[in-house]
């Protein structure tokens, strides 16, 4: 099946009772047990599992080729329950620009629980292998990345993962599965924060993890989960899924406006870098080539004069919203280092676009007019 059936059909099924063809809200904490004993709807509680989180997690697996999936309160949910499986003095590799909150969990929350943890440049694939060990246990991959748009090669990163026994995680957020199929490229693992596109309309807060294969690891994923509570609410997880049946339309939407877009900005004179992986000009453009169906929604941009030039320019334009987030049907644009705070290593004068779902002529216009003011 084609990405758009799988994607409304993925997951669905007519009520059995009403027959009702848009899927009910299980708002029950609490099911049934049987007269012996038993749960003939395999449901017993909802922190275990719950008929709208199964629904999504059904879809997120087929969405991306993986054998089991597993739904969250929100991305970093996701990301916390990965390193939670693992045990003191094992050892994380991660991207230098993974997303801020990955990184400052691995700093602030496991390195005192024991956890080690290295960041790389993971366009230097020699610096990857070097800062390997033979403790290493994840190597997680961030592509494209956060807020630099950078591109990396997951098969590549993969193989280097397997190398020393580890397994390679994929923050798929930027991509979703209608962009990138991590677990084809040999990856291990798909993470999401399904905050962002899958939801679509800026309006829930989710994460899943999904796995290639439905192993020991899962299982022990699945017992964090259980045990320390971190699951979606069944709206969310309706809202999700309504979110899903629209995405490979959204995602072509959003990845043509951000060409355009950027296409636009790279030719500005105010204008002293954008980093879109669509543009020829970009260092990762042949791997998106190869590795993606087209080159997404975000894309970053720095103005010639610095940090006020930058947020000038958001308090002109009117389409765009200043926030924070991404994968929403409207426009939002965000001076990513002062969100970031002292550690980022997002330039002062770079400014993040989700390119959102309005006309493009619109939004070049807008950025025209802001940008000549
Ligand atoms: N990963 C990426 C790439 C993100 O952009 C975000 C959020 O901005 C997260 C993870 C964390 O997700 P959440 O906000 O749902 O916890």
């Amino acid at each position: 099946m084609r990405i758009e059936t799988l994607a409304v059909h993925a997951g669905h099924v007519v009520d059995p009772t009403t027959g009702a063809v848009t899927p009910p809200i299980h708002l029950s904490s609490t099911f049934e047990r049987d007269p012996d004993g038993g749960y003939h709807s395999g449901h017993v509680y909802t922190r275990t599992s719950n008929p709208n989180r199964t629904a999504v997690e059904v879809a997120l697996a087929q969405l991306e080729g993986g054998a089991a999936a597993i739904a969250y309160s929100s991305g970093s949910a996701a990301t916390q329950a990965v390193f939670q499986t693992l045990a003191p003095g094992d050892h994380v590799l991660a991207p230098t620009d993974a997303y801020y909150g990955t990184l400052r969990q691995l700093r602030e929350i496991f390195a005192p629980w024991g956890l080690e943890a290295d960041v790389v440049d993971m366009t230097d694939l020699d610096a990857v292998r070097r800062a390997l060990r033979p403790t290493t246990k994840i190597v997680w991959v961030e592509t494209p990345s956060n807020p630099l748009v950078r591109v990396v090669d997951i098969s590549r990163l993969a193989d280097l993962a397997h190398s020393v026994g580890a397994r390679c995680v994929v923050d798929n957020t930027w991509a979703t599965p209608v962009l990138q199929l991590p677990l084809r490229e040999g990856a291990d693992l798909v993470m999401h924060s399904t905050t962002k596109y899958l939801g679509g309309h800026s309006d829930l807060l989710g994460g899943a993890l999904v796995a290639r294969v439905n192993d020991e690891f899962v299982e022990r994923l699945l017992a964090v989960q259980k045990l320390c509570g971190s699951v979606p609410s069944p709206f969310d997880c309706w809202l999700l899924l309504r979110g899903i049946r629209t995405l490979p339309w959204r995602m072509r939407a959003h990845c043509d406006n951000a060409g355009l877009v950027a296409t636009f900005l790279s030719t500005h004179p105010k204008v002293e870098a954008v980093h879109y992986p669509g543009l020829p000009s970009h260092p990762g453009h042949e791997i998106a080539r190869r590795q993606m169906n087209d080159f997404g929604g975000m894309l970053s941009v720095q103005i010639r004069g610095g940090r006020e030039a930058a947020l000038e320019l958001t308090r002109r334009l009117t389409l765009f919203t200043r926030a924070t987030s991404l994968g929403g049907t409207e426009s939002l644009i965000e001076h990513r280092a002062s969100v970031e705070g002292p550690a980022t290593l997002a330039p002062e004068n770079l400014l993040r676009v989700s390119v959102g779902l309005e006309h493009p002529d619109d939004l070049i216009e807008d950025l025209e007019q802001a940008l000549s003011a």
